[in-house]
């Protein structure tokens, strides 16, 4: 018995279910990084980095965004407008941004399948990338996004964008510490990230051609070295 709990920690090569079906970041050898957007619903302001949006699209920057359905509902037009970059990809961030593990099943069903509904129904979008609010999940979250046809995505670099209390260059040594091959970067679009336009230059501009890194979409990311040039 000793024995096979040993095997188990020092060869785990069969995760639980669970965690094999959540992403945290793509092939450690693939020579590519996604920024990642998330647009939470907020109760003051634009909700909207238009600054931000600006700056990926002039420098034609993958990036992915998750999408709350209350955001969506505030936003039509800028759903519309990030849905026609080719170079951006969208998916969905629950329906009100509920703390999933206070839910049931049925109730995580619901939020999770709210946007989803949503992208297909108004926007004929058919959104399969799903990050749960706050990153929080349980077993039911994860069972019901799989359930659902969507890929659970989580990250593995915290830029921490949304904390008024930390400056650019803060957030930027906390990159410059984390980001690797392969990385997922959570950062927001909605405005609460006060310094994200400036990082993000700093990013596009500085870390991630000094690191030979390039920007990936999500899906980008985890099909990386896949496929034959
Ligand atoms: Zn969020």
């Amino acid at each position: 018995m000793l024995g096979f709990v040993l095997t188990m920690l020092l060869f785990p090569v069969n995760p639980t279910f669970t965690h094999a079906q959540v992403i945290k970041s793509g092939p450690p050898s693939c020579p590519g990084v996604a920024l990642t957007f998330d647009l939470c619903p907020v109760r003051n302001g634009t909700g909207y980095d238009q600054t931000l949006i600006d700056y990926l699209i002039e420098q034609k920057i993958p990036a992915t965004f998750f999408m709350s359905g209350k955001w969506i509902a505030k936003h039509d037009q800028q759903v519309k407008a990030l849905l026609q970059i080719p170079f951006f990809e969208v998916g969905t961030h629950g329906e009100v941004h509920a703390h999933m593990p206070f839910q049931s099943e049925e109730e995580q069903k619901q939020e999770i399948l709210g946007p989803v509904r949503l992208f297909k129904t108004k926007y004929s979008h058919n959104a399969t990338l799903f990050r749960p609010p706050y990153g929080e999940f349980n077993d039911d979250t994860v069972n019901v996004a799989r359930a659902l046809g969507l890929q659970f995505i989580l990250w593995n670099v915290v830029s921490g964008d949304p904390d008024p209390t930390l400056t650019a260059s803060q957030i930027e040594g906390r990159l410059k510490r984390f980001v690797q091959k392969g990385s997922v970067i959570v950062m927001h679009a909605n405005g609460k990230g006060q310094h994200t336009h400036e990082v993000v230059q700093d990013l596009h501009q500085h870390l991630l051609p000094e690191r030979r890194l390039t920007p990936m979409t999500v899906s980008e990311l985890l099909s990386c070295g896949q496929t034959a040039p």
